[in-house]
């Protein structure tokens, strides 16, 4: 199977590399020329966008779903150039009514579409253990079956196509609102004199527990670390999908509303290009942790 990966920053670099150990026959190709020669320097062979060749399979790894469409309907333009029966497998997360409509163009096209957002950051595409959403005909899916298991541990097949990137922006609420939620109760126990790696064990024993609490706060906020490789504008962009689908079906979801404007109250803090776990450091300053 001939792989074009579209997109090497820290989720697409990982996962080429992942795919070449694997076997496949794989290819990048980023905008960027730094990005294609840091990939390039780990052995795999890379193309700049006006040059990528015919694939089996394009996977992209891409910022927002402007630069999906981008790379679909005009620049390198796979509607045009892909090969029939190529698929198109975007892991971006996604707008999905813009999904939707892509892969509405994708299969007019002749080619196939699967959406197959992710979790478990660069780590995660670095070892092959992602956990991925899928969108998309069952075919489709079979057809990429064996790729998708060279990348993730887990897979769960939620509908037709643009239903995983829905999917995983209602993760990314649940993920971005137990941060704060976690900080609170971390911040809560600390003024009242626990100590927070205690809180959180208390709290991994008990019904508050989440990847938060089991991983994020051990991980990346109390070892100070902040280096997870998923960022505060990457996270502020999902909340702004999540609301906006939800305002669209004409859903009132409050704490959604209020989630997505506390991420946005401090554009500076964090700053986009910051870690998105350093959302809970000026509640967790509060209580001197
Ligand atoms: P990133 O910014 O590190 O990488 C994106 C790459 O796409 C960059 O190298 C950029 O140069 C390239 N690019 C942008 N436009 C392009 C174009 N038109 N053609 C070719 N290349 C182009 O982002 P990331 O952290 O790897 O995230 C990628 C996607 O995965 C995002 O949609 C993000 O929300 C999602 N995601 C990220 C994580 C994470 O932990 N980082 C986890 C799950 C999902």
């Amino acid at each position: 199977m001939k792989i074009t990966v579209i997109g090497l920053g820290q989720m697409g670099g990982n996962m080429a590399l992942t795919l070449k150990r694997a076997g496949f026959d794989v290819t990048g190709s980023d905008l960027f020329e730094t990005a294609r020669e840091r990939l390039a320097a780990q052995g795999l062979a890379t193309v700049s966008p006006e040059a990528i060749a015919a694939s089996d399979v394009y996977l992209l790894s891409l910022p927002t779903s402007d630069h999906v469409r981008e790379v679909i309907e005009t620049s390198p333009g796979l509607l045009a150039r892909a090969p029939k029966g190529s698929v198109i497998v975007d892991t971006s997360t996604s707008d999905p009514v813009v999904s939707r409509e892509l892969a509405a163009q994708v299969v007019a096209a002749g080619l196939e579409w699967l959406d197959a957002p992710v979790s478990g950051g660069p780590r995660g595409a670095a070892s092959g253990k992602l956990g991925m959403l899928l969108g998309g005909d069952m075919a489709t899916l079979e057809r990429v079956m064996p790729m998708l298991e060279a990348m993730s541990a887990k897979r769960t097949h939620v509908g037709g196509p643009g239903s995983g990137h829905v999917v995983k922006l209602a993760n990314n609420y649940l993920c971005a609102t137990n941060l704060i939620a976690t900080a609170e109760a971390v911040a809560l126990a600390a003024r009242a004199g626990v100590d927070p790696a205690a809180c959180l064990s208390g709290l991994n024993s008990g019904s508050g527990r989440s990847a938060i609490s089991e991983v994020n706060f051990p991980e990346w906020i109390l070892s100070g670390r902040f280096d997870s490789g998923f960022t505060s504008g990457l996270m502020r962009k999902d909340l702004r999908l999540a609301r906006d689908a939800a305002d669209d079906l004409g859903l009132d979801l409050t704490l959604l509303h209020q989630v997505v404007a506390g991420w946005h109250a401090n554009a500076d803090r964090p700053a986009d290009g910051d870690d998105f776990n350093h959302i809970v450091s000026p509640i967790l300053a509060q209580a001197g942790v």
